[in-house]
């Protein structure tokens, strides 16, 4: 049983910072709660507890302070529903008199959703008086945005000052995250491999380091891959490359060869004349692209290659599409990784779908429930793996 799990939350008010920064439609519909539901367990456990909550989040950039696209009013109605119809209470300013007044009254299991923190500088700026009204607000501090646990903004990360230890906790989201990020790096399964795509090498490249010696597979795919392609001598066309990152790419090869880590490039590349969902497309060795053409899916024997060491593997990771899977023509060799994955898991490998878009990626493959575990942290499971210390976590654990 965890910290979180043992706590009695009968009689308190929780403050919950939550991710619900979710993608609205023009008509302000949610178009993905992914975020949302996934703070469910830990709101359900205190309100069954008999204690009170309090959600606070940040919702999109708004730059101008109050925006009505902003305000997290837009999400009210869908939390109630997600909440078996449960009343929500709004506060629309998070530290206005009024909200203090709704948090002050709150009965057990009534819900208070405060507007979006971000209304307020202060909070992207850690400031400490804003962190401490946001205090103000609960007895007991549970982090549960693992979203924005790499950022130490006013509520992920400073508000943990005025919560002694003991008052403060994970919520059952942010324990998954860091259990399945903990599951990679520390002692994972072996063959451990590790699929990384997306547009660039610089991007990834701490990860790469990171992966080296735990990885005894590295399947490179995506534009990153034409850059070691272009290192190793190869014509790659009008293909995305980083031309300064042609020595960090053998590098990063040498490392690999070092600690018997052995990195996949793809021998055969979907091309394009051009970068367009409707472009014309024909196969060609990832080696000798023509001028005119640029790279955007792995080919057809790289997919086959790629998914074979996948299905032999115990444990993967996977972060980052392997091309252009936005463009339904060049997200076939994104879909077959994303079925070899979930074949590999049937087997009983664990995975791990974390970082990049290959979050994106999976749901669009329909395969989310296939596979062990996938993050709902982008740039969050990404430093997290590699191995940074994320400020939203470290808070929590400290005095
Ligand atoms: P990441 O967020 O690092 O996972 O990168 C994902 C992005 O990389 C997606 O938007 C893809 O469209 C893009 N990407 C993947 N392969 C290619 C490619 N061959 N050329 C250009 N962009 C690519």
């Amino acid at each position: 049983m965890s910290q979180f799990d043992q706590h009695n939350f009968k009689g308190e008010r929780a403050l919950i910072r939550v991710d619900f920064n979710v993608p609205l439609d023009e008509n302000f519909k949610i178009t993905d709660d992914t975020r949302m539901r996934a703070a469910l367990p830990t709101i359900n456990k205190i309100l069954n507890d008999g204690g009170s909550v309090v959600l606070m989040s940040h919702f999109g950039r708004p730059k101008d302070g109050p925006t009505d696209k902003y305000s997290l009013k837009h999400l009210k109605n869908h939390l109630s529903d997600l909440l078996g119809g449960k009343e929500i209470l709004f506060a629309d300013d998070c530290i206005g008199e009024e909200s203090f007044e709704l948090s002050a009254n709150l009965q057990p299991g009534q819900v208070l959703l405060l507007e979006n923190l971000r209304f307020y500088k202060e909070e992207e700026k850690g400031d400490e008086a804003f962190a401490e009204k946001l205090s103000k607000h609960g007895d007991f501090w549970v982090n549960d945005a693992f979203g924005t646990a790499h950022r130490a903004h006013a509520s992920t990360t400073i508000v943990s000052k005025f919560f002694p230890k003991g008052k403060k906790s994970f919520g059952y989201l942010m324990e998954a995250e860091v259990i399945n990020g903990n599951k990679l790096l520390n002692n994972p399964a072996q063959p451990v491999t590790a699929i990384v795509g997306g547009a660039k090498v610089s991007d990834k490249i701490k990860l790469l380091e990171k992966l080296i010696p735990i990885a005894d597979n590295i399947l490179i795919g995506g534009g990153m891959a034409y850059t070691f392609i272009k290192a190793l001598g190869g014509s790659v066309g009008k293909s995305i490359c980083e031309y300064d990152k042609l020595d960090l790419a053998l590098d990063t090869l040498e490392k690999a060869k070092a600690n018997n880590c052995q990195i996949h490039l793809p021998e055969d590349t979907v091309v394009a004349d051009k970068f367009a969902p409707d472009a014309n497309k024909k196969l060609s060795p990832t080696n000798a692209i023509e001028d005119e053409w640029e790279g955007l899916d792995i080919g057809p024997k790289t997919a086959e290659a790629f998914s074979n060491v996948i299905k032999n593997s115990k444990t993967i990771l996977w972060n980052g599409p392997m091309g252009v899977f936005e463009f339904d023509a060049f997200a076939v060799g994104t879909f077959e990784i994303a079925k070899a994955v979930a074949d590999a898991t049937a087997l009983g490998a664990y995975s791990l779908i974390g970082g990049g878009d290959s979050v994106s990626a999976i749901n669009k493959a329909g395969l989310e429930d296939k596979v062990s575990y996938v993050s709902t942290g982008g740039g969050a499971m990404l430093e997290f793996l590699e191995g940074k210390t994320l400020p939203g976590i470290a808070a929590v654990l400290e005095d």
